[in-house]
């Protein structure tokens, strides 16, 4: 049962086939089997767990019958979640037991969700690897050898291997659509404010944004449909009409206008990847769509501006760590400069380190200027290129990343591992929705396919994306490194 989709099990425990007890207990037995390999749980809550499925199972007995009522769910360990270990990755949080939920955490439970526990991801969701994080990476379930994906890589891999139904993920800069497309699973970032951030420890705050790691973009739309809307404990959330991302899947793609970037199709893609999604976008011809190029002519701009405007705000936001109130202290400081020192130091990582050290720079006196304004600016071009691109097409797109899994500890060259988002990046300054569905594979190793829309068009790329899935099977594939009992 472990395996099927949310919408799925959903039938299944409406239709009395099981219980979400023991649908619980067969995802906890499934992480008891597993996680030691994968990696992908930080902290699992076993005994929570089941007093939640208990409480749903219970309610539905009493004639409650939501969506999500009962059905197991991993969070990504960047959503604190109230008296459980939420680290963020992070040696700096190995002691946080938070005192509060963050908003997405209370709507999944209010949902009637069970959570499981808490994934792995890079440290204060900074890589595209899950290399980064102080509990060790975590492995691709499609070959071990190999990295999930990051920074959402534990959610990613847990639902690829299914220890979980579903999982929640956050995106600054691709760290949803990336893993999902190394791990072979649907994953949606949406709108910049269409789920609140309030409770979800910091990075880059223009550009952060929760959303869904899912085995079908119909799962998505189940998720979705409890994390978006308004709050008021977060000011940038959207004071938008929240659609029922459900309700549309099934519309025809007739007519359907789909813009091709030259610029995610030139040098640097390989070209198995290209392969794949030239097929995908075969299928969308057969449904219906037209395909157009169009040029998003700055995209090759906004690595170098993500790398100014990320850091610079991760620099501000880390600001909050040092020792005193929580996480991580040094051993005995000699004084308060001592334990800030030395409390930071020891308990970030090199790349942590590293964005602070870039983003205080240019933040500095003199610096402002030449660095973060341009960034700015060039994020201006990059939402006007997209909001042009949308004048003409309904849906940009392309490849989700460049190329498949790569092997654990292959890319050392921070820059290197930087362009792992060449073509996420740009959505997230632009703040737009995207989605990345798997479309095949190459060698063994799922192919990722991103879609983007214009602002707040997560019902349109829900419904696309679904209909492919509705047509295709790849979101169906199962990876096979954990052996035949997997
Ligand atoms: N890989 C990018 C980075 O390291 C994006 C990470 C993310 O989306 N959280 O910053």
């Amino acid at each position: 049962m472990i395996e099927k989709t949310v919408a799925e099990l959903s039938a299944a425990l409406a239709s009395g086939e099981f219980s979400s007890v023991e649908l619980t207990q067969a995802y906890l037995d499934h992480i008891e089997r597993h996680n030691a390999t994968l990696n992908a749980y930080i902290t699992v809550c076993a005994e929570s767990a089941l007093a939640q499925a208990r409480a749903a199972d219970a309610a539905r007995a009493a004639g409650a019958n939501n969506p999500l009522l009962g059905i197991p769910i991993a969070h990504k360990d960047i959503f604190c979640t109230e008296g459980v270990l939420t680290t963020c990755g992070s040696k700096m949080l190995h002691n946080f037991v938070s005192p509060y939920n963050a908003t997405v955490i209370e709507k999944f439970n209010a949902a009637g969700a069970v959570m499981l526990g808490k994934t792995n991801m890079d440290e204060f969701a900074m890589g595209s690897s899950n290399e980064t994080s102080y509990y060790g990476p975590v492995r691709n379930p499609w070959d071990l050898e190999r990295v999930p994906g990051g920074s959402s890589g534990g959610s990613a891999a847990a639902v690829a291997a299914d220890l979980c139904a579903m999982a929640t993920g956050t995106d600054t800069g691709g760290s949803i659509r990336q893993p999902a497309a190394f791990s072979g699973i649907t994953g949606l970032k949406p709108s910049y404010g269409r789920v609140s951030r309030w409770g979800m420890i910091a990075f880059a705050s223009s550009l952060d944004q929760a959303g869904t790691l899912s085995k079908s973009a119909e799962d998505s739309a189940l998720m979705l449909n409890v994390m978006a809307g308004l709050d008021m404990k977060d000011s940038t959330s959207a004071d938008k009409p929240v659609d029922d991302y459900a309700a549309t899947l099934n519309d025809s793609l007739q007519g359907l206008r789909i813009g091709i970037p030259r610029q995610h199709f030139a040098e640097g893609l390989s070209p198995e990847v290209e392969k794949a999604v030239r097929a995908a976008l075969g299928e969308y011809e057969k449904l219906g769509a037209t395909l157009k190029e169009i040029d998003l002519p700055n995209n090759h701009l906004s690595v170098s501006a993500y790398y100014v405007v990320a850091p610079a705000e991760a620099s501000a936001n880390l600001s909050r760590f040092d020792g005193v109130r929580y996480g991580y202290r040094c051993a005995d400081p000699v004084n308060l400069e001592d334990m800030y020192k030395r409390s930071r130091s020891e308990g970030f990582g090199d790349e942590v380190k590293r964005r602070i050290m870039i983003g205080t720079y240019a933040l500095s006196a003199g610096f402002y200027d030449a660095y973060y304004r341009k960034a700015q600016r060039i994020r201006r071009l990059i939402k006007d290129d997209f909001s042009r691109a949308f004048q003409e097409v309904d849906v940009v797109i392309g490849p989700t990343s460049p190329h498949t899994a790569f092997k654990l500890g292959a890319k050392t060259d921070p820059v290197a591992m930087y362009l792992e988002d060449i073509y996420t990046i740009a959505v997230n300054l632009a703040g737009l929705p995207g989605i990345s569905i798997p479309v095949g594979t190459a060698a063994g190793l799922p192919v990722g396919m991103q879609l983007v829309g214009p602002d707040f068009a997560e019902a349109k790329l829900l419904n696309i994306a679904h209909q492919f899935q509705c047509h295709t099977d790849w979101h169906r594939q199962k990876p096979g490194a954990l052996g035949k009992e997997a």
